[in-house]
């Protein structure tokens, strides 16, 4: 039975038989060659082998059972199609073997053209041709340099060696001036170096052509550059290609063939109009490699209008049948236009809007599907500022945009450097070959970060992105001398202290200071910018998706900000509430020392002295964000520092002590204070004396702050506003620890609240992992929950959250044992399954409970997605992520095909 299925398992399809849909099947480009197929387009007949037959064939190094007999019959069919028969002498049939996986790498594996070529058919072809020996054997010499390379590995220098002395002796720099003779030559002398390398003469039977030609497409999958490509890219390696077997056209058959690229919007700005390239007598291969000039795509309509009026007619009609940006390859050979492929195009972030916005307008798509068609990370990218870019600025390298935004500054060499320059409030871009651990102050203290080596998983690229900081790498045109602390790039030396700008989102770097503009997005969510009354498609775009993800989803989202600012702008961006005020923010600065003094006090007067000071400030601190926040919940995390952050650093404070009693000056103070840091001192602060633990040990900590909350509230009432606070306990492990807190406080709520109307929730975080695992206890004393994902992941996975990111990420992502950090985009499987547990607990211990999100997660895409899915009420994010959040909230909506709205 086993045997059976084999022998009847499909492998090859007709472009008949598939459709756009099997694209994990038939690849992306066999997919859509037989889409328009069906459409009936002029797609050159051909047929496509499986991805499937690629990974059978991978897995074992041989075709599979049936796989030799299938393809015979579909070329027989082909044959009988096109009349003719694959290397006949008189009248040949010549296909293409193309490559094709699901998702496109360009240019990353192997292609073999005009196959069926031998020294007998390619006489043949010339008689074809109207007796044009010279493109016959042009052609013949094609296949063989393709063919001896792809196939057989044989030097391409030798072949392109062999190209330039033929052309030497011609006395030319142009192919197109070697005759039929010399292209005659050519094919004899390109035998030879097949012959040399690989001990046999260039193979005569097209069958044998054809079937070696399908091996290589096979096994280029596993290509190094292609596997290169795949891990940046994040393309499953268990993939395989399918491979396309197309009846050769020719665009290079005289003045009237050709050859072109072309999209049906501008994929930059996405505008309506033509945009594209043609090349006269030529084939695709020619205009990769750039031999000659392209022209306007306009042009054809001077040179061929017949084939052009055609061109723009299956142009519209593949916009409204794929009802999106398509870009396309043909060919015309003699009058006849020929598509060689098709895709729904690859477009900048502004495009995606635009282009969404126009076919609803145009009702190709409704805005449930506009909104399907763009995405939080495009948002972003819209978000960051630009470069503004005239002539003046030509770039002199380029790089992987690798974290972007925009950013100009002197160039610094080294870490010492960047941060004394920053120091002096100058802008630095550290300039390094790669980075490691050691030059995180450095990155922290740039404006930018630029490498010459590295790709997007660099050490580099993750700790910028983590950072939310410009950062270009790879960029091997720079040559960079750090002990002479200067690169040189394009011939140019430019030393420490002159300055470059650089695009973290092209990856271009420019010499000098390239003025930056505010992004017209960011002007529009903060209110300057009134979509109604500008002509700006992109605003106007981006306004009509976000209303509808408004309309559309059932998360909430909420900003974490601990500064009226912050709220008054994420309220601007749409927030609608806070999600996390973190109040040992609120300590920093001159109301350090009182910190200090409170957890260092011994006595009880000493302590009261410092808390009656902080309250009056406190209390202040939250009238302002109730005013900013009014009518929306604004939610309080009592004070959860890392005790180290607090106190003075130990070894500083034994060496000065040390020094002054060497002096012999009176150190009995000083003393004092090195004794208690030390009874204080932590191996493991993110693991010690924080959050609610604090509020345990220090009598009165958490009081002060729980009073201040509702004093602010109750005074913002008294003033006509509507203060919604609630109070959220930190780093809660057992339901007794929230307990304990909660008792002291409702206490002192009923006491300040009296009769004012203001209603106080009490609630906690979720962030260590017994909390989610005992949920269901915590809820008996907790009216809402907030999953504290930074936490929870360093807990989760035992990773210190401010160390490994820098230190050894880049060679997890390397191994693929993550594809993205998990403090970046929650780990559904692991962090997020605690997330479940406990909400499903909670909720289920108390119906009603409110859930949300306060981790760095909140604003992650990919993780707004999940917490969707789990059912939380709402997710809280940095200001800046406010509006992404919101799309991804609408859009998760979509995507699971719901139409809740709320
Ligand atoms: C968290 O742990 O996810 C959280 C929001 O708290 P913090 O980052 O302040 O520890
Ligand atoms: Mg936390």
């Amino acid at each position: 039975m086993a045997a059976q299925e084999t022998v009847d398992h499909k492998y090859v399809y007709d472009f008949s038989e598939g459709n756009k849909d099997l694209k994990e099947l038939l690849g992306g480009k066999g997919a859509n060659l037989a889409e328009m197929t069906n459409l009936g387009l002029p797609v050159p007949p051909g047929f496509t082998i499986t991805t499937e037959a690629c990974q059978a064939y991978l897995a074992t190094g041989q075709e599979p059972d049936g796989l030799a007999g299938q393809i015979e019959a579909h070329l027989e069919a082909l044959e009988r199609a096109m009349g003719k028969r694959l290397g006949d002498p008189q009248d040949p049939l010549l296909v293409s073997v193309r490559s094709g996986a699901k998702f496109s790498m360009p240019g990353m594996m192997e292609t073999v053209l005009n196959v069926g070529l031998n020294d007998q058919s390619v006489v043949g072809l010339s008689a074809q041709a109207g007796q044009n020996d010279r493109f016959a054997w042009d052609s013949y010499r094609r296949l063989i340099q393709m063919f001896g390379k792809t196939v057989c590995e044989v030097p391409g220098e030798e072949f392109e060696h062999a190209l330039d002395e033929a052309k030497n002796a011609k006395g030319t720099h142009n192919d197109l001036d070697l005759d039929a003779d010399d292209l005659r030559g050519l094919v004899d002398a390109y035998k030879k170096i097949f012959l040399k390398h690989t001990g046999r003469e260039f193979p005569q039977q097209p069958r044998e052509q054809l079937d070696l030609a399908i091996r290589a497409v096979f096994e280029s999958w596993n290509a190094e550059r292609a596997v290169l490509y795949r891990r940046q890219e994040r393309i499953p390696a268990d993939l395989g290609t399918a491979v396309n077997v197309v009846t050769m056209v020719f665009g290079n058959l005289g003045p009237d063939s050709g050859t072109g690229v072309a999209f049906t919007r501008d994929p930059g700005s996405g505008a309506q109009g033509i945009y594209g390239d043609y090349l006269a007598n030529a084939q695709g291969e020619d205009v990769v490699a750039g031999i000659r000039n392209t022209v306007p795509l306009q042009e054809l309509e001077r040179l061929d209008k017949s084939s052009y009026d055609e061109l723009l007619g299956i142009m519209a009609r593949l916009e409204e049948h794929y009802k999106d940006l398509c870009d396309i390859e043909f060919t015309i050979e003699r009058g006849k236009l020929w598509m060689l492929q098709t895709r729904v195009g690859k477009r900048t972030a502004a495009a995606a809007f635009v282009i969404a916005g126009q076919l609803v307008d145009e009702g190709l798509i409704d805005l449930d599907e506009a909104l399907h068609r763009v995405n939080g990370a495009q948002l972003a990218q819209l978000m960051f500022p630009r470069f503004q870019l005239d002539h003046e600025f030509q770039p002199v390298a380029k790089g992987i945009g690798a974290s972007p935004g925009a950013a100009s500054g002197t160039v610094v060499f080294t870490s010492a450097r960047a941060v004394e320059l920053a120091a002096e409030g100058e802008s630095v871009i550290l300039v390094r070959r790669e980075t490691n651990p050691d030059d995180l102050n450095g990155m922290i203290a740039a404006q930018g970060i630029l490498t010459s080596r590295g790709g997007k998983t660099s050490h580099a690229a993750v700790v910028a992105r983590g950072m939310g900081k410009t950062c270009v790498s790879g960029a091997d045109e720079i040559e960079v001398n750090v002990p002479a602390k200067r690169f040189t790039v394009a011939g140019r030396t430019v030393n420490e202290g002159d300055v470059v700008s650089i695009d973290g989102t092209t990856g271009k770097v420019y010499l000098g200071e390239v003025p930056v503009m505010p992004s017209e997005v960011v002007q529009y969510f903060e209110g300057s910018l009134d979509p109604e009354h500008i002509d700006n498609a992109l605003v106007r775009a981006v306004h009509r998706i976000m209303t509808h993800a408004d309309g559309k989803r059932r998360l909430a989202v909420r900003t974490n900000a601990d500064t009226g600012a912050d709220a008054a702008r994420a309220r601007r961006f749409g927030a609608e509430g806070i999600g996390l005020c973190r109040t040992e923010h609120m300590f920093l600065g001159d109301r350090r020392e009182l910190v200090e003094r409170l957890i260092l006090a011994r006595a009880a007067d000493e302590r009261e002295a410092a808390l009656d000071a902080l309250l009056p400030l406190q209390r202040a601190d939250f009238e302002e964000i109730f005013r900013e926040m009014d009518g929306l919940p604004v939610t309080v995390r009592l004070i959860d520092p890392p005790l180290h952050e607090f106190l003075p650093p130990l070894e500083q404070l034994a060496v000065n002590v040390a020094v002054a009693q060497e002096r012999g000056e009176d150190v009995a103070k000083e003393e004092a204070l090195l004794a208690a840091v030390r009874r204080m001192h932590e191996e493991n602060p993110m693991l010690g004396l924080r959050g609610v633990r604090l509020g345990l040990v220090i009598p009165g900590l958490f009081a002060m702050q729980v009073r201040a909350i509702a004093e602010a509230a109750v005074s913002c009432a008294r003033n006509g506003g509507v203060a919604k606070p609630e109070i959220m306990v930190p780093l809660v492990g057992a339901v007794q620890e929230l307990e304990t807190v909660r008792a002291e406080a409702e206490k002192i709520i009923a006491e300040v609240v009296g009769d004012s109307g203001v209603e106080v929730l009490i609630g906690t975080m979720i962030e260590v992992p017994r909390a989610a695992l005992t949920a269901g206890q915590i809820a008996e004393a907790a009216e809402f929950f907030s999953f504290g994902t930074n936490d929870l992941t360093q807990m989760g996975w035992g990773f210190s959250r401010d160390d490994v990111e820098g230190a050894f990420f880049w060679r997890y992502l390397e191994l693929g044992i993550f594809g993205i950090s998990p403090f970046e985009s929650i780990d559904r499987d692991g962090v997020g399954r605690l997330v479940r547990i406990a909400a499903e607990e909670g909720r289920a211990a108390r119906p009603g409970l409110k859930l949300g999100i306060c981790g760095e997660h909140g604003g992650d895409p990919d993780s707004v997605h999940f917490f969707h899915e789990v059912g939380l009420d709402y997710v809280s994010c940095s200001p800046f992520r406010v509006p992404v959040a919101r799309l991804e909230a609408g859009r998760a909506v979509v995507e699971s095909g719901g139409s809740d709205s709320r």
